[in-house]
């Protein structure tokens, strides 16, 4: 066993960048806060508005339209918000789709009974014909849909269903939190009327975000009231590091995104021809557009939070698609809605890589996995632990 720990979760979170780290350490050093009037209040405020205007440039928006959050939790929450309207009608209802992450199938603002859920097809990608269906009956909705799957990496058709929102006369939310970093995209571009960022999946600080604004928005209720900050959007004296990491973060990803995450799918590519050695395993998602960086694979019978401790025993942090909660492993509601059985749900394990991936990184965990690929089914999984 060795010391160096490889880390192959950058989904959950990434290390954090070094052009961040700088940033961050200039901000705190500053006394001012970016209301203030003098010199110190302005130099505050200088930075906070060169972050915004990185995070617009981004995704191709204006930077007054960038409201600066306490991560992509809180973006969401702002941004599923009944009453919301661009036209003349509110919305009333809120249809999101079933491979969402939490913040976003727990409704935001809307009231469980306003929720509806659309279906997404064995490939994970969402049900475009099944939208339409929902959409056409009822009051006027928000539909909340992710650009990229936390799990299994794959990529929504959002520009299609940005066409069926429109023409129903609802308003479009997507969770680009999975996505910024690791595909290009302009919110225009997507048709998306709102969208949520979070610092912490490209090399920003964990516990900053923003919720973007693609078209002119009205009744956007703020979730903290107060002073006026953010525009009257979200009150409270600005996290001026943690906005200045992030906008350090996206300006030092965004010239090199497509250079890197070229390098990374390379990585990937190697990772799950090795992987797709190992009898009846299944790469999920192999067949549609996925994230450059994200692998999935189940085998039958495996017990993915064993064979995450495995990996981690042998130095490797990678994750389970499953969810564990109150100590009880729950199968991953992204594959169940898939169609897979609770037992495959649960013996999946999500490797994600990043911009600082290497092959001995991959190396390390195809070495961790040949070793424990063959301990790892239900029948002898408790002896996974005694081998390491
Ligand atoms: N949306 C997606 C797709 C995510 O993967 C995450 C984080 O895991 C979030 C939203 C929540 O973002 P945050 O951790 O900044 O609250």
């Amino acid at each position: 066993m060795t010391n160096e720990r490889v880390y192959l979760d950058w989904n959950a979170t990434t290390p954090l960048r070094a052009e961040a780290r700088a940033a961050m350490a200039a901000a705190l050093e500053l006394a001012g806060n970016p209301s203030s009037i003098h010199a110190e209040g302005r130099a505050a405020r200088g930075l906070v508005e060169q972050a915004r205007a990185a995070v617009a440039d981004a995704v191709g928006a204006a930077a007054r339209d960038v409201v600066f959050t306490s991560g992509g939790t809180e973006a969401i929450t702002l941004a599923l918000t009944p009453g919301l309207r661009i036209g003349p009608q509110p919305v009333e209802r809120l249809v999101v789709s079933a491979i969402e992450h939490a913040a976003v199938l727990s409704g935001g603002r809307f009231a469980p009974a306003q929720i509806e859920v659309v279906e997404v097809t064995r490939e994970g990608v969402l049900d475009l014909d099944h939208l339409r269906r929902l959409l056409a009956d009822g009051p006027p909705a928000m539909v909340s849909l992710m650009l990229a799957n936390n799990e299994t990496g794959a990529l929504q058709p959002i520009e299609q269903a940005s066409e069926i929102v429109h023409a129903a006369g609802g308003v479009l939310h997507v969770d680009a939190v999975q996505a910024l970093g690791k595909v290009p995209f302009r919110i225009k571009g997507l048709g998306s009327d709102l969208m949520s960022l979070s610092a912490h999946k490209l090399g920003g600080p964990k516990g900053v975000g923003a919720l973007v604004l693609g078209a002119d928005i009205q009744g956007l209720d703020p979730l903290l009231r107060g002073g006026g900050q953010e525009l009257g959007r979200r009150a409270g004296t600005e996290n001026v590091a943690g906005i200045v990491g992030f906008g350090a973060a996206v300006a030092a990803t965004m010239p090199t995104l497509v250079d890197d995450m070229a390098r990374v799918e390379k990585l990937r590519n190697r990772l799950e021809a090795n992987l797709r050695q190992t009898e009846d395993s299944v790469i999920v998602c192999e067949s549609v557009a996925r994230l450059p960086n994200t692998t999935l694979f189940a085998v039958p019978g495996l017990r993915a939070e064993t064979a995450v401790i495995g990996f981690d025993l042998a130095g490797v942090a990678v994750s389970s698609g499953s969810a564990c909660s109150s100590g009880k492993v729950q199968p991953s509601h992204v594959l169940q809605a898939m169609g897979f059985g609770p037992e495959l749900a649960k013996s999946a394990i999500r490797i994600s890589l990043g911009w600082s991936s290497s092959e001995s990184d991959i190396e390390a965990c195809l070495k961790a996995w040949k070793k424990l690929a063959g301990n790892l089914t239900k029948r002898d999984h408790e002896t996974v632990l005694e081998r390491f």
